[in-house]
This record gives structure tokens, C-alpha cells and sequence, in this order.
């Protein structure tokens, strides 16, 4: 078991649900921008985010942000020591740093010493890029096991200061080296590991490496917050880390959102439909399956265990009820009419809960 570190009042470890972050690609000058794009990242499921401090006008932007940010703000950090202070001055929920290229261990000390005082975690931040040359040499290329000796050579320094409220991270653009460095790093320590495939890709590569190497180490037992790292809208990020989450079990409430892959049963265009009621459905706050189904013949029954979907007929739908056809949706007003329904059922589902 790992141990607990407090974000902003947010969690990490000990056997805390899997926190979501994502990063803000805006530019945290503008003040607007960056907090727009949190709300609808907080919007979308997002737990904790991280804005980059670049220089000093960046760290002031951060007093603002972080004040009216509905979650909390991570503020990432390279080489200079003065704006990692200035950002745990000015709001910072956590910093994130290589401990390694901040300056040196005076440096070091003077950021660890804020963090302390405020009781701000650090992250220390190791990628296979940043790893030290001499490693790299030692064994012959980047590997998991100097991947894992940089990042305890880095988590070392901060405990040389006498801080120890740390989470790690240690990522590569290669799933499979992600998975081998966190599996050695989980056994080497019991902090709480921050998981995640850098520089994974677009928005279908990045999801499928992420999905792959945060899931694998997930479904072992491993890690305490993810993010997945996508070519794109941040908000993107979050979708998958959360069906990443719900794929294992690890996230539940919220829509789970099943369709058919369409055949040449299909006679409607399941695959406009499916994206459409995705994109309606998806951040309903309602615990439910739902099931787009390409014909009547099959779907009712492979959803069977979806609270509530629809079939795809001859210019009409089924719709149906935990496998149990209810009644036919023309097909011009099915979209329309199936989101009505999935919103009545959430509703009288939410209040047999509440009653
Ligand atoms: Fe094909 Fe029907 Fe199965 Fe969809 S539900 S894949 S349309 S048989």
C-alpha cells in the first residue's frame, strides 16, 4: 500500500480511488483561457490538472487561477527554483519538479522547505529523456532498471532536504517501458506513483498506448494517479483516462457507454447515432448503462445487461429496458427521444437512492 499525499484537499494513495489529471494547454498568462479550459475539465471528470510556470508573469497568473480553480492546480516546473517558489507562494496545489536540474541541493532545499511549510507535495517528474547520461551509458540505453535508479537518485535529493511528501513519476513514450519502470519502482518504495505514457501520440494512438500501459499496471495493483497524455483537447485526456478507469472497475457512476461495432444487419446509421448520443449522454450524472444497439434482432439481447438502449430496426428503433423491449422511436426523433428517456430513468433511479 502506498502512502497518502493531500493535493488541495484531494487524495492520493493509500488506497484512495485512482485520482484523474490532465495538464492545461493553454497558456496560464491568460487568466480566462486556462480557467475556462479547467471548468470543462473539471466538467469532464478531471480531479486535479497542472499548468506550466515558464516565468515569473506564468507564477503570478497562478494566484488567480488557483484562487477561483474548482480543482486543484499543479505547477509544473523546469530548472528554475525561484518559480517553483513563487508558484507554492501564489497557490500551487503541488509542484512538480526534477529535483535533478532545479539548481543544485541549496535550491532544492529552499523549494522543499515552501512546499513543507505549506504542506504542498512535490512530484518528482523523471522521463526517459531527462535521465541522467551517465545511467543511460552504465546500461547500454534506457532502461527500466536506470529509469527507476534515476527517479530514486531524484526522490533521494528531496529526502536529503528532510522532505518526504512526494508522489513519482517515471514515464516513457513506450508502453511496455512504462510498465517494467513502474512495476520495479512499486517495489522499491511506497510512494504514491503517478502513471502515465508520455508523449503517447493523437488522440487514437495516444489512447490505445496509454490504454495499455496505465491499464496493464492498473489491473496489477499499480498506481495512484494517472494521466493519460494525448496530441489534443486536454478534456480529450480525461475521457479516456476514465473509461481506462471504468474498463477495470476502478471508477464507478457516471454513463458506461456500449454500442455494437454495426454489421450487415444494420439498416440505420448506427455509427452518426452512437457518436451523437455519446456526445449527449456521456457527462450525465446519472449511474447507468447504455446501450446503441445496430439491430432489434441481436442488440436487446447482447446489451442485456445495459440499463437502457435502444435497437436499430427499419427506419425506427426499439427501445428497451434492461433487455426488455418497451416501445418503437421513429427514426427522424430517436436521438432526441432515447436522451429524454436515459434523463427520466437517471432521475428515478437517483431518487429511489436519495429516498
Ligand atoms: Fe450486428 Fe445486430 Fe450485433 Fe449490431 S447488434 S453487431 S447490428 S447483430
Amino acid at each position: 500500500m502506498t502512502r497518502i499525499v493531500n493535493v488541495g484537499g484531494i487524495e492520493i494513495g493509500g488506497g484512495n480511488p485512482v485520482r484523474i489529471q490532465s495538464m492545461n494547454n493553454t497558456r496560464t498568462q491568460d487568466i480566462d483561457g486556462t480557467l475556462a479550459q479547467i471548468q470543462r475539465l473539471s466538467d469532464a471528470g478531471c480531479d486535479i490538472t497542472r499548468v506550466t510556470i515558464p516565468d515569473m508573469e506564468a507564477a503570478e497568473a497562478l494566484k488567480e487561477i488557483s484562487k477561483k480553480s474548482p480543482i486543484p492546480v499543479v505547477a509544473d516546473i523546469h530548472f528554475d527554483y525561484r518559480l517553483a517558489i513563487a508558484a507554492a507562494k501564489n497557490g500551487a496545489a503541488k509542484i512538480r519538479i526534477n529535483p535533478g536540474n532545479i539548481g543544485g541541493p541549496d535550491k532544492l532545499k529552499q523549494v522543499a522547505d515552501i512546499c513543507k511549510e505549506r504542506g504542498l507535495p512535490i512530484r518528482v517528474g523523471v522521463n526517459s529523456g531527462s535521465i541522467d547520461r551517465k545511467l543511460v551509458d552504465e546500461f547500454g540505453g534506457v532502461c527500466a532498471e536506470n529509469m527507476t535508479k534515476s527517479a530514486l537518485d531524484a526522490v533521494r535529493l528531496l529526502e536529503d532536504t528532510d522532505f518526504d511528501n512526494i508522489v513519482i513519476s517515471i514515464k516513457s513514450s513506450s508502453p511496455k517501458l512504462t510498465i517494467e519502470t513502474y512495476r520495479l519502482m512499486s517495489k522499491a518504495c511506497d510512494y504514491p506513483l503517478h502513471v502515465g505514457v508520455t508523449e503517447a501520440g493523437t488522440l487514437r494512438e495516444g489512447t490505445v498506448k496509454s490504454a495499455v500501459g496505465i491499464g496493464t499496471l492498473l489491473a496489477e495493483g499499480i498506481g495512484d494517479t494517472i494521466r493519460v497524455s494525448l496530441t489534443g483537447d486536454p478534456v480529450d485526456e480525461v475521457y479516456a483516462a476514465k473509461s481506462i478507469l471504468k474498463a477495470l472497475d476502478l471508477k464507478t457512476g457516471g454513463i458506461t457507454f456500449v454500442s455494437c461495432p454495426t454489421c450487415g444487419r444494420t439498416q440505420v446509421p448506427l455509427i452518426d447515432i452512437a457518436n451523437e448520443i455519446e456526445s449527449r449522454v456521456s457527462n450525465l450524472p446519472y449511474d447507468l448503462k447504455v446501450a446503441i444497439m445496430g439491430c432489434a434482432v441481436n442488440g436487446p439481447g447482447e446489451a442485456r445487461d445495459s440499463d437502457i438502449g435502444i435497437a436499430g430496426g427499419k427506419d425506427e428503433f426499439l427501445l428497451f429496458e434492461h433487455g426488455q423491449i418497451v416501445r418503437k422511436l421513429k427514426s427522424d426523433s430517436a436521438v432526441d427521444e432515447f436522451v429524454a428517456e436515459v434523463i427520466r430513468l437517471g432521475e428515478e433511479k437517483s431518487s429511489l437512492k436519495r429516498s
